[in-house]
C-alpha cells in the first residue's frame, strides 16, 4: 500500500515537473505512459531507497527508451539493436537502460556454433537440419539405434576407438539424411565432423592433380575427427583415386583409430567386387580392392536401410 502511494506521488511530481518545463503535451503523455509500465513501476519500487523523486524525474528519457524499445520488440518491429532486450538498471542514482542478448539471439548463436561443427563438402543443404529425433524408424530401427549409441559412446569417450557405420541402401531411403543427423547430434555434444560427397570429391581431386591444394585437401580430410564419406561406389573409380586418395585417407584413419562413416548403394561385398576391384580402364585389381575393404570393415559396421524412395521429384 505504502509503495502504491509512493508511486502516485512520483507520477504527480513528475507531471508538475514536466508542466514547469512546458513540454509538449503528446510527449508528456508518452512519458506518463512509460512510467505506468508494470516493469517500470516494479523497478522503481524495488529501488526506492536509491532513487529520489528528482532522480526518477531526471531518468524520464531512459524510462521512455526502455518502454518504447520493449513495445517495439513486442510488436515484432526492428529495433536499433536487433536481438537485444532492454533492461532497466541503476546507474549512479539514475535509471539507465542496458541491452542484453535476447533468448532468441542466444539460441541462434548456439545453433550457429553447432552448425559450424559440421563441415559439408558438396553435400545437399537439407541435411543441415537433419535430426535423429525426426528420423522415421520404419526399416531402419537398428541403424537408428546404433546411430544414437554411437553418439552417446563417442561423446563419453572421444579418445577411444569407436567403430562407425556403413549405411547401405537403395537410392532415396535416407542414408545421407541419417549421416547428417549423426553429424548434427555429435555437433550438439561439441564434436566436429566432415561430410563429404565422395564422387564429387574424387572429381575435384582429379581436376586438381599436381596442384598443391590436392594433397592439402586430402590431408585435412584424413585428419578430421569424424569423417563421413557419402555415396561411395556411385562413380567409376580410377586406381589413383582408390590407392592414393581413398587408400591414404583410410590407412591414416585406421592407424589413428578415427571414426569414419560410409554410405553406399552397394553392400560391402558388392562394393569390393563392383567398385573397388575393376578400375576405370577395366583392369581387375582384386588384391588392392581387398586391402581397401579391410580398412572399411575395420572402421565401420554394415547396416542395411530399407524403405521407400523419399525423394520428391518436382516437375
Ligand atoms: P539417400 O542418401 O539414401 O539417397 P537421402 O538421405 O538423400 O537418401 O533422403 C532422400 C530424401 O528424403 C531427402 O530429401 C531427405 O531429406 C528425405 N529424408 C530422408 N530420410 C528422412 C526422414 N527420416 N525423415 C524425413 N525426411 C527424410
Ligand atoms: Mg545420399
Amino acid at each position: 500500500m505504502k509503495g502504491d502511494d509512493g508511486m502516485k506521488d512520483v507520477g504527480e511530481q513528475l507531471a508538475e515537473r514536466l508542466k514547469k518545463l512546458n513540454w509538449n503535451k503528446d510527449y508528456r503523455q508518452l512519458i506518463n505512459d512509460a512510467f505506468n509500465d508494470v516493469e517500470v513501476k516494479e523497478f522503481i519500487k524495488e529501488n526506492q531507497g536509491e532513487l529520489s523523486q528528482e532522480d526518477i524525474a531526471r531518468s524520464a528519457s531512459k524510462v521512455y527508451e526502455f518502454v518504447s524499445v520493449k513495445n517495439k520488440i513486442k510488436r515484432g518491429e526492428e529495433t536499433h539493436a536487433p536481438g537485444y532486450d532492454p533492461q532497466l538498471t541503476l546507474n549512479n542514482h539514475l535509471i539507465d537502460v542496458t541491452y542484453i542478448p535476447s533468448e532468441a539471439l542466444l539460441l541462434q548463436k548456439k545453433q550457429q556454433a553447432i552448425h559450424n561443427r559440421v563441415r559439408s563438402i558438396n553435400m545437399p543443404k537439407d541435411i543441415r537440419d537433419a535430426e535423429l529425433a525426426d528420423y522415421d524408424l520404419e526399416g531402419r530401427e537398428l541403424a537408428a539405434q546404433a546411430a544414437g549409441r554411437f553418439i552417446d559412446e563417442y561423446s563419453s569417450a572421444p579418445k577411444k576407438f569407436h567403430r562407425a557405420m556403413y549405411l547401405q541402401g537403395s537410392f532415396g531411403v535416407g542414408k545421407t539424411y541419417l549421416l547428417g543427423a549423426i553429424a548434427n547430434g555429435l555437433a550438439e555434444e561439441g564434436f566436429t565432423s566432415t561430410l563429404l560427397h565422395f564422387p564429387s570429391f574424387a572429381v575435384e581431386m582429379k581436376n586438381s592433380i599436381g596442384n598443391n591444394g590436392t594433397m592439402k585437401m586430402v590431408d585435412e580430410v584424413k585428419r578430421t575427427p569424424i569423417l563421413m564419406l557419402d555415396d561411395i561406389g556411385a562413380d567409376q573409380l580410377s586406381s589413383w583415386i582408390r590407392d592414393d586418395i581413398l587408400g591414404v585417407i583410410l590407412q591414416y584413419r585406421m592407424q589413428e583409430e578415427l571414426p569414419t562413416f560410409f554410405s553406399s548403394n552397394l553392400d560391402m561385398v558388392n562394393l569390393e567386387k563392383q567398385y573397388l576391384t575393376t578400375n576405370n580402364r577395366g583392369e581387375a585389381e582384386p588384391l588392392k580392392a581387398k586391402r581397401i575393404m579391410e580398412r572399411i570393415r575395420f572402421l565401420a559396421k554394415e547396416f542395411r536401410i530399407i524403405g521407400r524412395n523419399r525423394r520428391q521429384f518436382k516437375n
